[in-house]
């Protein structure tokens, strides 16, 4: 029943928290990583092979020395605005890494896959909550790149392969809260990273990207979800697809959202700092607002959030930026 599960990308910021706690809970890992983005350190659990989840021999290997019986793929390229400026990048480490990995499950018989997605699928969408069911039309070549890995999950499903979670991750923030690892890409811009950034250092700058949104005060709103949380639904779904869940699609969000604004605010607040905001204009490929639905994680995978709680979230974010920033 409880078989080695294989997780790409462990070693990087959501992977080494997800390989945390399948330590945690007691479950054998495998983690491969090519260490572009990850830390060696940051593995806490596990053996660690450093490669590439589109070498084809290098995991074919894995998967059956290893035994592996479930997947956990989250290597991936993440940033928005470089995947408008170059999609090639995006569509060969997203959709065709993802089309390398599953050919190889489907040689060796692994036997469930959990896909981390992204809410960038849906676009734009009409209303200001997003559900599953939501029409999927990515605005920019990241959400595209992961949308044609979920296509190619369900074909291969169908045609007797692996079952699937696709995990549709909102915004993910915070760090573990024992501070032993964290986000630490280097030129990250994900919102929360980079305003702990400007509250520690006054020479970082900080800029809000668009204030003229159709949202309460103009500036853009998404669903922020702790990175422990997130962790804790990988977990979910893998007990789900070892019982024999169907393959399914979920929203991992909390289901109300926080503007930039919000966000600068509690930052400052905890902190305990003020710090220069410029305003500058929309940056391509950002919807207004993303927010996720879940009525469905919460009632098909009994998961419900443990820190729904954005100061929380950003003391943890804010701590691990105060670790980095001393070690210069
Ligand atoms: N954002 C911003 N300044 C920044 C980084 C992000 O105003 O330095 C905004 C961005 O336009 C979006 C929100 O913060 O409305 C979240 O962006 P982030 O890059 O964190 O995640 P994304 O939603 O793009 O995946």
């Amino acid at each position: 029943m409880s078989g080695t599960v294989l997780v790409t990308g462990g070693a990087g910021y959501i992977g080494s928290h997800v390989v945390k706690q399948l330590g945690e809970a007691g479950r054998k890992v495998v983690i491969l990583d090519n260490l572009s983005k990850g830390f060696r350190n940051a593995v806490l659990h596990g053996e660690l092979i450093v490669g590439d989840a589109a070498d084809i021999e290098l995991v074919s290997n894995i998967l059956t020395t290893a035994n592996i019986d479930a997947v956990m793929h989250l290597a991936a390229h993440t940033v928005v605005p470089e995947s408008v400026a170059d999609p090639m990048k995006y569509y060969g480490n997203n959709t065709c890494t993802t089309r390398n990995l599953l050919t190889c499950c489907q040689r060796t018989g692994v036997k469930h896959f959990i896909f981390s997605s992204t809410a960038a699928v849906y676009g734009m969408p009409d209303g200001p909550v997003a559900t599953e069911d939501t029409p999927t039309l990515p605005i920019n070549p990241y959400g595209r790149s992961k949308l044609m890995s979920e296509y190619m999950l369900g074909d291969l499903a169908n045609a007797g392969g692996p079952s699937f979670v696709i995990l549709r991750y909102f915004n993910v923030a915070g760090c573990d809260p024992r501070g032993r690892i964290g986000q630490s890409t280097p030129d990250a811009t994900l919102l929360i990273k980079v305003a702990c950034k400007a509250a520690l250092d006054p020479a970082a700058s900080l800029a809000i990207f668009g204030t003229d949104y159709p949202t309460p005060d103009g500036t853009g709103v998404r669903n922020y979800i702790y990175v422990e949380d997130l962790a804790h639904v990988h977990l979910k779904a893998l007990g789900y697809l070892e019982h024999g869940g169907e393959s399914r699609i979920f929203n991992c969000g909390y289901g109300h959202g926080y503007s930039v604004r919000e966000v600068l605010d509690m930052v400052a607040k905890v902190a305990g700092t003020t710090f220069s905001v410029r305003e500058e204009s929309r940056r391509p490929g950002d919807p207004p607002s993303l927010v996720a639905g879940t009525d469905r994680i919460r009632a098909e995978l009994d998961w419900e959030p443990r820190y729904d709680d954005l100061e929380m979230i950003v003391r943890t974010a804010l701590n691990w930026e105060r670790h980095l920033f001393g070690n210069g």
